[in-house]
């Protein structure tokens, strides 16, 4: 058998799977680029408004100190401006009269205790401390002081003494003296003093967002210097105390302050943390203000909600990407269910259906030489339930009888790709039982030369359908031979004989050889039945026919009831004499059984007359005489042989009579039609 190996061809979409991946891979990176480029624009976006915050803060603190600096020095001039305080003043220092002095001191209490001055002296044009709040004061004023003392009282407004530091002050300290004059004499001053700690440097804790690193700072250039006027909030150096060098290259936003650097800038600050800064110089006066925050700290929390909205947008898009492919999954999933379950029916149904039928379904798969079987087909072949059975699996189990048989129309049917339809039997492995099985097969998707091989059938047990048809077969034998056969004496009745003859003509019409046919009537048998009755002529009968059987040997001779008491032999290829031989051969069988007649006339027992026909069918054919067919066509041989007969019961019975001419003449004294072919024997 020829093995149906071909190879799967293989599903095409690679070539598509290979295009989609591109495409998404495509898509992702347009994806990538174009958030890469949100998140560049969005972030120059952020660094503006974050560059513009800290500006705004800035603005706003040089606003507050420079409304703070204005105040002072107006508070300073309404001072010197006041013709009352002046008059006291006068008053007390030409007269000491203790009401004076008195409203002096008041007017120095109200402006420590309801302008919230730290301390308010009154200072002679020398520069001595004279009077305060609570009384008479002693010491002189400090150079700057005094500078600023003769700088006031020679141009008659208040004079301005910055951020300093005195021991006389345990904090550092924002210094006014403001003029006074009786007409145009010079009474001496007085002398404000601004704790910076509670006044001035709250103005620059004014932030309106909370930020860790977030810090304002007043600097004010002093010699090479960057001198720091308020407290840092990462360094613990006291106000006035820390300086750095106004180095060229320096990144300091403080030394690039006091440089000339304005606006927003970036560079490194006294802890060398990158840092936003914005410098301002405040009206007015000799500070800068600086502000900054910590790069890091600025844009953290800028990226951080970038990136939040980011990945928000983000997740949204994947989510509903998620979602479309649950959905669709769903979808799907739904239909596979749908589908699994359907079927799960149409199996079970198939199953039951191949159980009721005793029908399995098999493909057989050319590439790995298989058969895959459903779990019927399994157990016709008596294999596990595993569904799979391999070629030579197969071959091992056909019947030795049919093996080679089987092989060959399968390969035939593989070779030519027609259906298949086939018995055979199996001799299974597991139980070693001999089975019928019948065996439908087509080939599937094999149109072209070299394509894969699968053929799709079904194989059914008909074992049990082959036992009964085996036994219908007997049955209809058995009944064909009750037809053929003579009930009473069970030798073949006139149908075999009409068939015998006719098979028997056309042989030897085709042979060219010869047959004969004997016509046996017993003798005074009407006389045998009335005087033993007729079931005692049923008997004889029997015994008759059984004792001319007995003496037929020659395959072939056939002994037949031709009706009543007359019986016929055929006999097929047989000349002459061998013929004349059986016919006495009869006789001497008829007497030996010596079967009593007392009512024969010729004797006492039972005898019988013959008539004996030879003749060769193509002789008869060639003289034109005959035309007809089967049994028909030897109606010569039946009359020679009753011819024959007759003319045996007109010499006396008991006898054999080969046809001759005398037979023909006895005939046509009978008013027959003589047989067309005259032939003599001698008896
Ligand atoms: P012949 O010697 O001239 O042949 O005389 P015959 O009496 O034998 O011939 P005939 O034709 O007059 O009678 C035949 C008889 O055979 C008549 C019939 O009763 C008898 N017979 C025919 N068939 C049967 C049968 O089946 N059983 C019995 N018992 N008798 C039968
Ligand atoms: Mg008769
Ligand atoms: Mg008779």
């Amino acid at each position: 058998m020829t093995s149906p190996v071909a190879s799967l061809r293989l599903p095409a979409p690679a070539r598509a799977w290979w295009a989609l991946g591109l495409l998404v891979a495509l898509l992702f990176a347009a994806i990538g680029w174009g958030v890469h480029a949100i998140y560049q624009a969005r972030e120059q976006r952020y660094r503006h408004q974050i560059e513009g915050g800290l500006q705004a803060v800035n603005h706003m603190q040089v606003r507050g100190v420079t409304d703070w600096r204005r105040r002072r020095l107006q508070e300073a001039a309404a001072l010197t401006d006041d013709r009352l305080l002046a008059q006291a003043v006068a008053r007390w220092r030409a007269t000491a009269a203790p009401d004076a002095e008195q409203a002096v001191r008041e007017r120095l209490r109200i402006l420590v205790e309801h302008v919230r001055y730290t301390a308010a002296y009154f200072v002679d044009p020398q520069g001595r401390l004279i009077l305060d709040a609570g009384g008479p004061a002693t010491g002189t004023l400090q150079p700057p002081e005094m500078r600023a003392l003769e700088g006031a009282l020679a141009r008659a407004e208040p004079g301005v003494v910055e951020l300093r530091r005195d021991p006389a002050f345990a904090f550092p300290f924002f210094g006014l003296l403001a003029p006074l004059y009786d007409g145009t004499a010079s009474l001496g001053a007085i002398w404000l003093v601004m704790d910076a700690r509670t006044t001035l440097y709250p103005l620059l804790e004014t932030w309106p967002t909370s930020s860790r690193t977030a810090e304002s700072v007043l600097v004010e250039r002093q010699d090479d210097t960057a001198l720091f006027l308020s407290p840092l909030r990462h360094r613990s150096d006291e106000p006035l105390a820390l300086r750095l060098p106004a180095e060229p290259g320096s990144r300091d936003p403080m030394v690039l302050a006091v440089a000339g650097v304005r606006g927003a800038f970036y560079g490194s600050d006294y802890r060398n943390q990158p840092v936003l800064a914005v410098a301002s110089a405040v009206p007015d006066s000799p500070w800068l203000l600086v502000s900054k925050v910590d790069v890091a700290d600025a844009f953290t929390a800028a990226q951080r909600r970038e990136w939040l909205a980011l990945s928000l947008f983000v997740s949204l898009g994947l989510l509903s990407l998620g979602c479309v492919v649950v959905l669709w999954q769903g979808r799907a999933w739904r239909r596979e269910r749908a589908l699994k379950a359907e079927l799960e029916r149409n199996l079970r149904w198939l199953d039951n259906a191949q159980k009721a039928a005793s029908v399995g379904y098999f493909v057989y798969e050319g590439q790995s030489e298989a058969f895959i079987m459903s779990r019927m087909a399994s157990a016709i072949f008596g294999l596990p339930s595993d569904g799979r059975m391999t070629l030579r699996q197969w071959v091992g189990m056909l019947h030795p009888d049919e093996r080679a048989q089987t092989l060959e129309i399968h390969g035939r049917a593989m070779s030519e790709r027609i259906p298949l339809r086939t018995q055979y039997r199996i001799q299974r492995n597991g139980d070693g039982q001999v089975r019928w099985i019948e065996v439908w097969g087509e080939y599937g998707d094999s149109a072209g030369d070299g394509e894969p091989l699968l053929m799709t059938g079904t194989v059914q047990d008909i074992t049990d359908r082959k036992h009964t048809e085996d036994e219908l077969a007997r049955y209809r034998n058995a009944l064909e031979s009750q037809v053929r056969m003579d009930p009473l004496t069970q030798v073949a009745n006139r149908l075999a004989l009409d068939e015998a003859v006719a098979r028997a003509w056309s042989q030897a019409l085709r042979e060219g050889s010869s047959l004969a046919l004997l016509m046996i009537d017993v003798d005074h048998f009407k006389a045998y039945n009335d005087y033993y009755g007729h079931v005692a002529g049923d008997r004889c009968l029997q015994r008759v026919a059984s004792a001319l059987a007995s003496a037929l040997g020659r395959p072939g001779d056939l002994l037949a009831r031709y009706g009543g008491e007359e019986f016929a032999v055929l006999l097929p290829g047989a000349d002459a004499d061998a013929a004349l031989a059986v016919a006495h051969r009869l006789q001497e069988v008829l007497r030996a059984l010596s079967l009593e007649h007392r009512a024969n006339p010729g004797g006492f027992t039972v005898t019988a007359s013959m008539g004996l026909a030879h003749l060769r069918p193509a002789d008869v054919v060639s003289a034109g005489t005959e035309t007809r067919a089967g049994v028909d066509a030897a109606q010569p041989l039946f009359q020679q042989a009753d011819a024959a007969l007759y003319r045996a019961k007109q010499l006396g019975r008991d006898r054999v009579v080969s046809y001759d001419a005398q037979c023909a003449a006895t005939l046509y004294e009978a008013g027959q039609p003589a047989p067309a072919i005259m032939l003599t024997y001698d008896i």
